[in-house]
Parts: structure tokens; sequence; C-alpha cells
């Protein structure tokens, strides 16, 4: 189990601390991770250097959402260079939406006659991505819900009072931005989505990778997307998308991640890198 390549600081929606990820990733025998924070890499150098000091490699990252014929899809964007422009604006945007997109679902929170504080939620939400998990805590902390998934059942779930959608590209447009950011393109959570019909279509317009490994995925969806990735000559990654606890316990290090599928998701970056553009970011070397 060397590799959790999707986790969730408290830069994006999670709990954990770079330090915290980085010291539970050792203790769990990871040898490499990867940040994936909803629409920001701030955690990134943070991280890096948490992981640096214990001699585990690292790998910036961030899930973006996109949409295609309509539907929400995940996009980890790997290896992607901070410092380019482009990429840097639209995180900005993306930043921007997600703190609208809280006002307006504690406001529809309110109308439902829950008189959830966007104070207490800014409290614990010192991010500047944040999502629907801050208020699902909040609204646990507050007592105005039993659980974590009561919040979400009742208030933020897709067709949900609450439920805001949030900035969306297209998919071409975020495969574009993240090859130009000199990184690689990987669909999180296909079993999450159920809807095997992009995968073929994201694989023409430029994606990279399938991620056939997620704490969410039942076996046998392992081994259908490993298919999948087989036959549109896909990548294959994995991770825990661990956001702090879950059910009492981190999922950091929970996936089982088979080491030749990472190496060949690190060639395809190495192909990629030598191929493109003059934003190559820097990563540690082996
Ligand atoms: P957001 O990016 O603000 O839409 O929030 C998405 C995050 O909310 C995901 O990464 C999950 O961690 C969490 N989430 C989404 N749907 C649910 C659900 N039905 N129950 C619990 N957590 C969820
Ligand atoms: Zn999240
Ligand atoms: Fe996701
Ligand atoms: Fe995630």
């Amino acid at each position: 189990m060397p590799a959790d390549l999707h986790l969730h600081s408290y830069y994006s929606d999670g709990t954990f601390s770079p330090e915290e990820i980085a010291r539970r990733a050792e203790a769990a025998g990871l040898d490499t991770i990867a940040l994936t924070d909803h629409d920001t890499l701030l955690g990134c150098r943070e991280t890096a250097e948490a992981c640096r000091r214990r001699g585990i490699r690292f790998i910036p990252g961030s899930e973006l959402t996109v949409e295609w014929d309509g539907w929400e899809v995940h996009v980890l964007g790997y290896f992607l260079d901070a410092g380019y422009e482009p990429l840097r604006m639209a995180l900005a945007r993306f930043q921007r939406v997600r703190q609208e997109r809280l006002s307006g679902m504690v406001e529809r929170i309110n109308q439902c006659g829950v008189p959830l504080g966007l104070e207490s939620i800014h409290a614990s939400a010192q991010c500047r991505a944040p999502g629907r998990p801050h208020v699902a805590r909040a609204l646990v902390e507050e007592g105005f819900c039993a659980s974590y998934d009561e919040a979400f059942d009742r208030f933020l779930r897709r067709d949900r009072p609450a439920w805001i959608p949030k900035c969306r590209i297209s998919v071409e447009q975020t495969l574009e931005l993240i090859h130009a950011a000199g990184g690689v393109a990987v669909m999180a959570h296909p079993g999450l989505n159920q809807i095997d019909a992009a995968i073929p279509v994201l694989r023409e317009m430029g994606l990279d990778g399938l991620e056939c490994y997620h704490s969410r995925h039942r076996p046998a969806q392992v081994t259908h997307y490993l298919a999948l990735a087989k036959e549109n000559g896909l990548g294959v990654t994995g991770g825990s998308d661990c956001h702090g606890f879950s059910k009492k316990k981190p999922l950091i290090g929970s996936v089982a991640f088979p080491r030749h599928h990472f190496e060949h998701f690190l060639e395809a970056y190495r192909l990629r890198s030598a191929a493109a553009s003059p934003a190559v970011p820097s990563i540690p070397k082996d």
C-alpha cells in the first residue's frame, strides 16, 4: 500500500493540517501521497515540506469540478504548476464562487427555519475553498442535525433545499488547463458518478487516467473500472479521498493501490512533461 493519491486538508474541506496528513501517512506506511484539495493548491507547499522531513514523496494536486453533458464530474490534476497564471486565475474564480455559495447555502438553511449562523462556519472554514462539508459539520456542531450524513440528507444533497451548484467549467477547458499547467488529468471516483459513457469521450479530449481505486468503490467496481481503463488506454490511480475523520477513523492509507499502476502513472507524467510545455513543475525526484 505505497500511495494515497486523493487527500483533502483544511485548505479545502478536510479537517487535517498538512502536518497531520504527513504524520498519518507515515504511520500508515505510505511512501507517496498527493494532496488534492478542491480548487486550491494552497496546502501543497506545507504538505511537501512535512513529507520531505519524513522521506515521503509528495505530488501536488487539486480536484476540480467540471461539467459534462449536464453531469458533475470531478477531475484530479496532478503535478500542477502553482505559478501558472491561467491556473491561478481559474482557481481564484472557483474559490470566489465557493464563498458566495457558502453564504447562499446558509441563507437557504435559514429559510427552512434553521438559524445556522454564517459566522460559526467562517470560524471553522478559514480556507478559501469552503464546501458543503463545512456546512454539514456546523449543522452538527450547532445541534441542528444529529449527524453529518443527516445534514447532507436534509439540506445539502443534490435537489435538497440548500443545494447550490459550484462553478463548473467544461471538460475541454479543464483538461487544457491542467495540461498547460504541466499536469496530468485523472477522472476521480467514476463509481460515484456512474456516467461511464463519459470515459471514452474524456479520453478523446486528453484525459490521462482513471481513479479505479477509491474508498467508496466496491470490489466489483474496481474490477469494472480497471477494465474500462485498459479498454480506453487510461492510466490507473487510487486514493482514499480522506477528509479527516470519517465514522471516527481517518481513511488515509485505507485504499490498496498496486505499485505497478503507480509506476505507469509516473511514466505518463514523464511523457507529458517531456512532450510539453514551458510550465513544467518541479517535483521531488525518487
Ligand atoms: P462540495 O465540493 O462543496 O460540493 O462538497 C463535496 C464534498 O462533500 C465531497 O468531497 C464529499 O466529501 C462530501 N459529500 C458529498 N455528498 C455527500 C453525501 N451525500 N454525504 C456525505 N458527504 C458528501
Ligand atoms: Zn471534498
Ligand atoms: Fe470528488
Ligand atoms: Fe475528493
